[in-house]
C-alpha cells in the first residue's frame, strides 16, 4: 500500500504518498486517521489555503509534538508563496506551539519551484510546483513528482541486444544512455480542469472531481467527471484517482463513475469515496 487518503469536497482532503513520505494537503481528521503514521511524514505540500485542505495541520503538528513517537526527524511544509490564509495560520500554529520538540521547516514556494526529495546516484526524485486555476485571489498549486530515469540514446536504438551489451562493456553504460525526468505522480489540488500539457505524461494522476454532473457546477472553480474523462483519453496516464467528490453524490458515486470505465479502457480508474478512507 503506497497511498492512503480521505477526501470530501468542502469538508476535508489529504493524501499520503508513502514511498516519498509526502502528505498532500492536511484537511480535518488527518492525524486521527493516520494515527502514529504521522511520524513518518517528511514533507507536507499544501495546494492552497481553503479550510478543508489545511485545518488538520494544527492538530497534526500538536500531536506529533506530544504523542509517543520519533521526534528526531524534521517536518517540512511547502505552500504557495503569498497565500495569506496559510501564512496567518502557520504564524498562529508557531505561536501556540512555541516549544516544539521537533524541527519544523516552513518554505513558501513559487510556481515552477523544484524541491529535491532524494538525490543519490541510483535514485533522484524531485517535486515541481505548478499553478492551477481555482477561486479568484486564492493562489493554488498542483505538484508533480519526478523521477530521473535512463533511456537508450536515439542513435543506439536500432542495435541488437548483443551490440548494445558490447558498447556498454567498451565505453560504460553512461555512453549509450541519457537521463530524462519521468513524471510519476501529479496531485492537482482544487482546480478547474487541468491543462493537457501538464498531465498527459504522468503515471498517476490525482484530479479533483467535485462534480459528477456538469449541470451542478455554477462557477469554473472545480472540475467535472465529463471533462476529466475527455482530458485524459489518449494520454499515457496509467492510474487516474478522482477525489474531492461532493458528498451529494455519496449514494450514487459508484454507479456514475462506472459508466466512464469503458471509455477509459487503458487507464485504471479509482476514486476516493466521500465517506471512506482510500487505500491503494
Ligand atoms: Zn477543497
Ligand atoms: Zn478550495
Amino acid at each position: 500500500m503506497n497511498i492512503i487518503g480521505y477526501s470530501k469536497a468542502l469538508y476535508t482532503t489529504w493524501v499520503y504518498y508513502s514511498p516519498e513520505r509526502i502528505l498532500f494537503d492536511a484537511g480535518e481528521g488527518v492525524s486521527t486517521m493516520m494515527n502514529n503514521k504521522i511520524y513518518a511524514i517528511k514533507h507536507i505540500f499544501l495546494t492552497h489555503g481553503h479550510v478543508d485542505h489545511i485545518s488538520g495541520l494544527w492538530s497534526l503538528i500538536n500531536t506529533r509534538n506530544n504523542a509517543m513517537g520519533d521526534r528526531g526527524k524534521d517536518l517540512s511544509i511547502y505552500y504557495p508563496k503569498g497565500n495569506k490564509g496559510i501564512e496567518e495560520y502557520l504564524t498562529f500554529i508557531r505561536k501556540v506551539n512555541s516549544d516544539l520538540r521537533f524541527n519544523l521547516n516552513i518554505y513558501p514556494i513559487e510556481d515552477g519551484s523544484e524541491i529535491i526529495l532524494r538525490d543519490s546516484k541510483q535514485n533522484k526524485k524531485f517535486i515541481r510546483a505548478f499553478k492551477v486555476k481555482h477561486t479568484q485571489n486564492e493562489k493554488s498549486f498542483g505538484y508533480h513528482v519526478f523521477e530521473e530515469r535512463k533511456k537508450l540514446k536515439k542513435e543506439f536504438q536500432n542495435l541488437s541486444q548483443n551490440e548494445i551489451a558490447e558498447l556498454a562493456k567498451l565505453y560504460g553504460s553512461d555512453y549509450i544512455t541519457e537521463k530524462y525526468n519521468s513524471k510519476i505522480l501529479t496531485f492537482s489540488g482544487d482546480t478547474y480542469l487541468l491543462k493537457k500539457k501538464d498531465i498527459e505524461d504522468t503515471e498517476i494522476l490525482f484530479h479533483e472531481c467535485t462534480f459528477l454532473n456538469k449541470n451542478d457546477r455554477k462557477y469554473n472553480n472545480h472540475a467535472t467527471i465529463e471533462d476529466i474523462v475527455e482530458l485524459v483519453k489518449d494520454t499515457k496516464i496509467k492510474k487516474l484517482i478522482l477525489y474531492h467528490i461532493s458528498g451529494r453524490y455519496l449514494r450514487k458515486v459508484e454507479s456514475i463513475i462506472s459508466r466512464y470505465r469503458y471509455e477509459l479502457e487503458n487507464i485504471e480508474l479509482y476514486y476516493i469515496k466521500p465517506d471512506k478512507l482510500f487505500k491503494l
